[in-house]
């Protein structure tokens, strides 16, 4: 949201619908959920539709790494794409995120997955994201957002790889809510 008010995002702001995966394997991962959602929230010209549950699965990557919280957020944009991929960079540097091999631990990642019916393939942004698809951390909240998403995911207890609620309650933004939540 833009200081000054002039471009204050609402119900009537133009823009396009962004679906967002946000990720965390380090540090208080439901923390840096939160934030990035809060984040988003005070883009220029941005606002936050609807936030997914918390999802925890096992780190797919290199190395010994902590599992990862997900969860994918829809918002509303008049950025456009190379523009909020840079927003992005910088909410994510916020969390202390800093340069590292791909795939690697981090305090907090974020995609976007897809931006409307756009295309986008250069050097810097794929989209929609190549991988969303096939990576279950990313499918099951972008499902839950979509309204698409298959109920009974695997037992956590049966595969290292399963994607599961992390609890009933947890969400990432819970403007109005009072509910306690573990990170
Ligand atoms: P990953 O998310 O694949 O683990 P990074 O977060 O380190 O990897 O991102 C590496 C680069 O991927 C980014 O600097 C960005 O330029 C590029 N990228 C390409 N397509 C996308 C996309 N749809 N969303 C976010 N980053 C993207
Ligand atoms: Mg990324």
């Amino acid at each position: 949201m833009a200081p000054g008010g002039e471009s204050l995002p609402g119900p009537g702001l133009k823009g396009t619908r962004v679906v967002l995966a946000v990720g965390s394997n380090q540090g208080n991962r439901l923390g840096h959920l939160r934030r990035a959602a809060a984040e988003l929230q005070d883009l220029p010209l941005t606002s936050v539709l609807k936030t997914s549950s918390v999802y925890e699965s096992a780190a797919v990557g290199p190395g010994r790494q902590g599992p990862y919280l997900n969860a994918a957020i829809l918002i509303k944009t008049a950025l456009r794409p190379l523009s909020l991929l840079v927003e992005l960079k910088r909410v994510e540097a916020r969390s202390g995120r800093r340069p590292g091999p791909r795939w690697g631990p981090r305090p907090l990642d974020l995609d976007i997955i897809s931006f409307g019916r756009r295309r986008v393939s250069n050097r810097l942004l794929q989209v929609p994201h190549p991988l969303a698809r096939r990576r279950p951390f990313v499918a099951a909240p972008v499902g839950e957002l979509a309204g698409t998403a298959r109920t009974g995911t695997a037992d956590p207890r049966k595969t290292r790889s399963a994607v599961v609620p992390k609890t009933a309650s947890a969400q990432v933004s819970r403007p109005c809510s009072a509910t306690t939540t573990r990170s």
